[in-house]
C-alpha cells in the first residue's frame, strides 16, 4: 500500500497516507485459507522491494484490480497487527505470523491442506523441523 508518485493529494489524504510506515508488508502475497489470512514469501509484482514502494501507486487499482483499498484490507484482515491503520482497532484480526512457502502453497493448491487448522498444524511442524535443519547446516560448515 505504498506510494511512489501521486496526483496532487488533498491535505486530508496526505495526512491519512502519512500514517503508513512504508514497511511494505501489506504488499506481500496473501492467501485466505479457511477463516484466516496467511502471508506468502513473495510480493506483488508492482512492489519495489529495495525502495519498499509501489511502482504504480497513483493508478494501482486500475493496474492491479487485486490491490485492496485500506478499507477492504482492514475488512479482510491483510494488515499486520502493528500497522498504524489497524493498531488501534480492538476487534481487528491480523494475518497469521507464519509464512506460507512455495512447497506449502503447492499442498494447498492440490487440496492436501484445506482448513486453517490443517495449515496451522503443517506450519507448526515445519517450524519445528527448521531449527534441526539449521543445526545440521552449521555442523556441516565446521
Ligand atoms: S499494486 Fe501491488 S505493490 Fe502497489 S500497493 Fe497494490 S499490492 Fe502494493
Ligand atoms: S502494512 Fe501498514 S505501514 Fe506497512 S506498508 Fe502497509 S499500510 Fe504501510
Amino acid at each position: 500500500m505504498e506510494r511512489k508518485k501521486e496526483r496532487s493529494p488533498s491535505r486530508k489524504q496526505t495526512a491519512y497516507e502519512a500514517k503508513c510506515r512504508r514497511c511494505g508488508r501489506c504488499c506481500n502475497d496473501k492467501y485466505i485459507v479457511g477463516d484466516k489470512v496467511y502471508v506468502g514469501e513473495g510480493a506483488c509484482k508492482y512492489f519495489d522491494p529495495e525502495a519498499k514502494l509501489c511502482t504504480v501507486y497513483a493508478d494501482r487499482h486500475e493496474v492491479n484490480p487485486d490491490c485492496l483499498s485500506v478499507r477492504d484490507g482492514i475488512a479482510l484482515g491483510v494488515f499486520p497487527a502493528d500497522c498504524p491503520y489497524v493498531a488501534d482497532l480492538p476487534d481487528y484480526v491480523a494475518p497469521s505470523g507464519r509464512v506460507v512457502d512455495a512447497a506449502t502453497l503447492r499442498l494447498i493448491e492440490r487440496g492436501k491442506i484445506v482448513t486453517s487448522d490443517e495449515l496451522d498444524e503443517h506450519l507448526r511442524r515445519q517450524a519445528e523441523r527448521e531449527p534441526r535443519k539449521d543445526k545440521k547446516r552449521s555442523r556441516g560448515r565446521r
